[in-house]
């Protein structure tokens, strides 16, 4: 079978706007799935690879990561797929599938190496990967979810990233009832976290700097917000939560929500500053506190998230957006005006 050429969006260097493109989704292999992409969320990473904030981004670039489609086509032996089923791509479509942390269901620490759905060599094709801002994803049955009919289908796209991002940390530290979880910074990421942390049972404080998200996260089912250039305010949780999930993506300031830990609590990031982040000793050694990280989730989390979020009815706030606004989308989410993540409906792109 032939490689496809399939519609997508991306650009060729940094600076450059995103503008239509044609790229080659693979033959469909044996154990391949091919989706025909129905929605694809606005995720922080895609700016930061656009931008290339890392360094290391592969032109073009196809962004995407938040995938949601319908199943066109299988290879011979794909048993867990049929054509017409709901399916969905996160983050990862590939690893070795025999190392320790494959075995362990943790493929994004792959000993051999993850492939992500975009920017990241692909062992199949020896090109690099290309994500859902594009009309079709082509990868192997492993890697692809089983959506739950959720309805809102286009909603609940961002959970594929966003989701496991925060529900895998917040499952780790043990978010639950009695305890006190902290979420810095009301993006995509946050506004999620606020729900499933709920839903998990635990007491929700959020901290924003921004004045008009204080009220909007109560709406959101937290218990409470903090403005966080407020002192007095910040002043009263000194001490009170068991750990704090930080999605932050820019540089702030980590001493100062170490503080708000109780002792053997942690500081966990899920958001990716480019720039070092400084830690006073004094901020993880009194309290026996962590400054901890998180890396997305694996398949099986993703799986179990995706149906933990459809039996909470949890999906993300989103504006739904034809993918000929991306590059305004994008001004907007480096401005922190979203509420709270852009999804394209991929039918905008055309045959
Ligand atoms: P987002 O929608 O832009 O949200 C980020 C939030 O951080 C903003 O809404 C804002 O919240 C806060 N913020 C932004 N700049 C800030 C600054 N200079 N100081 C303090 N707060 C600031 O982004 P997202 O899609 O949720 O992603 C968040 C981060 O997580 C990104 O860096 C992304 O790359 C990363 N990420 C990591 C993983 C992982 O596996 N670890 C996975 C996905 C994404 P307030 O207005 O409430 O202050
Ligand atoms: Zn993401």
């Amino acid at each position: 079978m032939q490689s496809k050429p399939a519609k997508a969006y991306g650009i060729t260097s940094v600076e450059q706007p995103l503008k239509e493109m044609t790229i080659n989704r693979r033959a469909i292999g044996a154990h391949d799935v091919e989706l025909e992409i129905l929605f694809c969320g606005i995720c922080h990473s895609d700016l930061h690879q656009i931008k290339n904030d890392f360094g290391g981004t592969m032109f073009p670039i196809v962004p995407g990561h938040e995938i949601v489609g319908r199943v066109t086509a299988v290879g011979d032996h794909v048993k867990a797929f049929k054509p017409g089923d709901l399916a969905a791509v996160g983050c990862i479509v590939d690893s070795c599938g025999h190392c320790e942390y494959c075995n362990d269901g943790i493929e994004q620490f792959c000993d051999e190496g993850v492939t992500f759905s975009f920017n990241s060599p692909d062992k199949v094709s020896g090109g690099h990967t290309f994500g859902g801002f594009s009309k079709t994803y082509v990868c192997n049955e492993k890697y692809v979810l089983h959506m739950p009919e959720f309805k809102d289908l286009a909603a609940a796209a961002p959970l594929l990233c966003a989701g496991i991002t925060v529900y895998s940390p917040l499952k780790h530290w043990g978010a639950g009832p009695g305890k006190k979880v902290g979420i810095l910074g009301i993006g995509g990421l946050g506004h999620v976290a606020i729900k499933i942390a709920k839903a998990m049972g635990a007491h929700v404080t959020v901290f924003t700097t921004s004045p008009s998200k204080v009220e909007d996260a109560k709406r959101l089912g937290a218990d409470e917000a903090v403005l966080s250039s407020d002192a007095d305010q910040m002043a009263q949780y000194s001490r009170k939560l068991h750990f704090i999930i930080d999605t932050v993506s820019a540089k702030h300031d980590v001493n100062t929500y170490l503080n708000l830990l109780r002792h053997d609590g942690a500081v966990v990031l899920v958001g990716l500053p480019p720039e070092p982040l400084e830690i006073s000793a004094f901020g993880v050694i009194v309290g026996n506190r962590s400054f901890a990280g998180s890396n997305i989730g694996g398949i099986a989390e993703t799986q179990e998230m995706l149906d933990f979020c459809f039996r909470h009815n949890i999906t993300a706030q989103s504006e739904i957006i034809d993918i000929q606004y991306v590059n305004e989308a994008f001004k907007r989410l480096e401005k922190g005006d979203v509420k709270y993540r852009f999804v394209i409906d991929m039918a905008s792109l055309g045959n």
